[in-house]
């Protein structure tokens, strides 16, 4: 995380301490570096520069309109789950033809609306879906680019909860039902088989099961005898959560991906979500109380699940670190938890910890990713800021959303 690290005993994010920002705004907000985003699409990109792959970030990890902007600057498309992140990537500025729509449950006026705007494709992942993707098609008299996801049956190794490319989970199509659905596609009169599409799971740190994935499409292309103008091989590329997290090495993947693309002479697409934005964001809170337990003690914080849901809903694991150092020592263990009425409000327990006192700041790390999007109202707590730095600049791209908003539903 450069774009986040102490200068002394403070805390920055690029120019500005979070000390200096916590003193104008009220905790807990998201802080943001812009920087961060612009160096991690840019170091992504250059790992495939070879193939030179069409990027579409993936909006569910964050679908900040102002950060959306930012990609869209950079020349990102988008990877969108619903029709309300389509229409908030075209707000954003991001061309239609850069926009490819997956999911497995896209409703029917979802699919009219990704027809209507001319999305580069629409991943389809079961055969009644392209069925009703084929009769909305026809009814607007538009041929349809789609993709077909592919389930490769690949054990990915990550937390079970964001596997997706296993024979058991729901998305795309085994090997054998793509394979045939591939043969009879032309029935689908109103479809154009663009793309095969893949994702096999999420915060992956091992280029394994990518590579495997490479070959399962190519047994696919070999069998079909399918030209595929796309092959959108998806996200799901890791980041360094915590330090026994190996870093994932994509030098020799980039390699096969491109010996891949000039043997079948396709447009690759990637739909990198975390590694784009996870560690460009901490979220800074507030110790409200400190609670003696019976063997540690508990920090609780001003931000609980409801505005970081990563920990409760994946075990997942992000260090806490304070807003200042002050290089005294807590007694015993601590534990940092949220106020939401649930025993997995909680974030992460330290046996030694800094000195802390009520009313300190802290910062939970490398929460660009899954945090803001996955943030709800749960206990009627209002979503809170978003607030984002450009070296000196402090810009806010989500206030604090207004408590009478949530009075009269
Ligand atoms: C969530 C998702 C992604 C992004 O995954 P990351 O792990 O954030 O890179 C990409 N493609 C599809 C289809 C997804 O559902």
């Amino acid at each position: 995380m450069s774009y986040v690290r102490y200068k002394n005993n403070d805390l920055f994010v690029e120019n500005v301490s979070v000390k200096k920002i916590v003193s104008k705004f009220n905790t807990p907000f998201y802080l943001y570096s812009e920087g961060g985003v612009i160096q991690n699409y840019k170091s992504f990109l250059n790992n495939f520069k070879k193939s030179r792959p069409l990027i579409c970030f993936s909006v569910k990890a964050n679908s900040n309109i102002q950060i959306l902007k930012i990609l869209k600057k950079m020349g990102s498309g988008a990877d969108v789950v619903s029709g309300g992140e389509l229409l908030k990537a075209i707000k954003s500025g991001i061309k239609p033809n850069k926009i490819v729509f997956s999911g497995v449950g896209k409703t029917e006026e979802e699919i009219r609306l990704a027809i209507k705007k001319n999305i580069l494709l629409i991943n389809v992942e079961s055969e009644n879906e392209a069925i009703l993707i084929n009769k909305v098609a026809g009814k607007l008299k538009k041929k349809t680019s789609i993709g077909i996801r592919l389930n490769p049956d690949i054990n990915a190794p990550t937390h079970k909860k964001i596997s997706t490319g296993k024979a058991e989970d729901k998305f795309g199509l085994s090997k054998t039902s793509l394979i045939s659905f591939c043969l009879n596609s032309k029935k689908l009169r109103n479809l154009r088989l663009n793309a095969i599409s893949v994702h096999i799971g999420s915060q992956i740190l091992s280029e394994n099961p990518f590579k495997k994935t490479l070959r399962v499409l190519e047994e696919i292309i070999k069998k079909t005898k399918i030209n595929f103008k796309f092959v959108d091989l998806g996200g799901g590329f890791g980041i360094t959560y915590k330090k026994s997290d190996r870093k994932i090495n994509l030098k020799n993947y980039s390699n096969l991906v491109e010996k891949f693309r000039r043997k079948y002479n396709c447009n690759i697409i990637f739909e990198p979500g975390r590694a784009i934005v996870g560690d460009t964001a901490i979220l800074v809170t507030k110790v409200q109380y400190l609670k003696k337990g019976s063997n540690k003690t508990f920090a609780i914080l001003n931000a609980g699940m409801n505005d970081f849901m990563r920990i409760a809903l994946y075990d997942a694991v992000h260090n806490i670190i304070p807003v200042v150092k002050n290089n005294k020592k807590n007694k015993g263990p601590l534990e940092f938890v949220g106020p939401i009425c649930e025993t997995t409000c909680k974030f992460i327990k330290y046996n030694k910890y800094q000195k802390l006192n009520q009313s300190d700041y802290v910062a939970i790390s490398d929460v660009g990713a899954y945090g803001a999007s996955l943030s709800s109202n749960y206990n009627t707590k209002p979503l809170i800021a978003e607030i984002i730095i450009n070296k000196t600049k402090v810009r806010v791209i989500r206030k604090k959303q207004d408590i009478k908003s949530l009075l009269n539903q």
